[in-house]
């Protein structure tokens, strides 16, 4: 034995996107599990890095961010949502949005506090909060559409209710709030001593018209909102970890007291890079809804007649499948049987809860090549053709 302390997070193992990750690479399984792309980023970043490095940004960047990216951050903000924000006391730039959670949730949440996610969360939100000493409510989101019931919330506010954790678009049910729900949360917290923290780094992945309900555009979350984003995401690059938090001054301060000792910069020529990036192509993540809708409708297509149903996905790069035609409820067991028997990796919701009821749907990735998603596609029509016809 190398180490005689308690653990920290008792049954927290690897998460569930690297075991899946580490599997289909295993197996040679076609990977829709873990979210990333595997297709080649834009070459103008590409070239941008190599320069930035050339041109010797290799050195420390500002603890809060290099100064051209949150001025090019706060012009996307305005042209996208028609805000005004401060890049100086304002805007940080975070390891990815994980980083910009984390140092968040380590900075207004503690012992004695309560912090609510909503089922189900993304795997890094609890244990961040327990690691900050407080107490995580998780409540669920309905099924089969998976929103919010809001008496629920508003049944378990407490004095001692810190934090709300939000995520629109959501990973992994692929719902999004509405300005309703913003309007809602808003009026039930008017009174209270919460922020709001909204992950929403799928903001343009948003699709059929909508308009992403950030919680920046809404004028009452906006003065107690943290909102986080991802350059990983937004860029298709998601091996850059550059995210950014957004907020007012006096969040801001709080989070850059963490970040500073927990992460204390950010890779500095990546932040060059995207910086003059921002400035070659003010329009940046504008073209997103267009092209993953295209990928959500060719796998759609691909899987229309098939037993394994598709439910509607209005936001994020993940379609649900819901086997419940096919196999009894146990989403574990099932991504399991794609895995090893139809070679397709997914993602099971169950990790994301805290306390899984008996779940149909598995979770896939839909930022893949159109070859990818069209072989995946034939593997899970066979799939679902062989288990349909062993029922029969
Ligand atoms: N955000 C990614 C997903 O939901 C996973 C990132 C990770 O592997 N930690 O698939």
């Amino acid at each position: 034995m190398s180490w005689f302390g308690r653990s920290k997070l008792p049954e927290v193992g690897t998460t569930i996107f690297t075991v899946m990750s580490r599997r289909a690479q295993a197996l040679g399984a076609i990977n829709l599990g873990q979210g990333f792309p595997d297709y080649d980023i834009d070459p103008r970043l590409t070239e941008r890095v190599a320069e930035a490095m050339r041109q010797g940004h290799n050195q420390y960047a500002p603890m809060e961010g290099l100064p051209a990216l949150r001025a090019g951050i706060a012009r996307k903000l305005e042209a996208g949502y028609g805000l005004c924000v401060d890049p100086q006391d304002e805007i940080t730039v975070t390891l990815g949005a994980t980083e910009a959670i984390y140092s968040a949730i380590q900075a207004l949440a503690g012992p004695g506090d309560e912090v609510i996610a909503f089922d189900p969360a993304y795997d890094a939100y609890e244990p961040a909060v327990r690691l900050a000493g407080a107490r995580c409510i998780r409540l669920p989101l309905a099924p089969p559409q998976f929103r919010y019931d809001w008496d629920r919330v508003r049944d378990a506010l407490s004095d001692r209710t810190r934090l709300i954790l939000l995520n629109t678009p959501h990973n992994p049910t692929c719902t999004v709030a509405s300005a309703h729900d913003l309007d809602v949360l808003a009026a039930m917290v008017a009174e209270r001593p919460i922020t709001v923290l909204s992950d929403e780094v799928y903001e343009h992945m948003v699709f059929d018209g909508r308009a992403h309900a950030s919680v920046l555009a809404h004028a009452r979350l906006r003065e107690r909102s943290l909102a986080v984003f991802s350059f990983g995401k937004t860029l298709h690059a998601t091996g850059v970890r550059v995210g950014y938090a957004v907020a007012p001054p006096a969040l801001t301060a709080e989070l850059r007291k963490v970040h500073q000792f927990n992460t204390f910069s950010i890779a500095h020529p990546l932040q060059q890079a995207i910086a003059r990036y921002l400035e070659e192509c003010p329009d940046t993540g504008a073209d997103l809804p267009g092209f993953f809708q295209a990928k959500r409708d060719r796998l759609r297509a691909a899987l229309g007649g098939c037993a394994l149903r598709l439910p509607p996905a209005a936001g994020t790069f993940f379609q649900l499948l819901d086997f419940s035609a096919l196999a009894p409820p146990d989403d574990v067991a099932f991504a399991e049987r794609l895995l090893t028997e139809a070679g397709v990796a997914s993602i099971p919701l169950s990790p994301f809860y805290a306390a899984p009821p008996p779940l149909s749907c598995v979770r896939l990735c839909i930022a893949k090549r159109e070859a990818t998603l069209d072989a995946a596609a034939e593997r899970l029509g066979a799939f679902a053709q062989r288990l349909a016809r062993a029922g029969a």
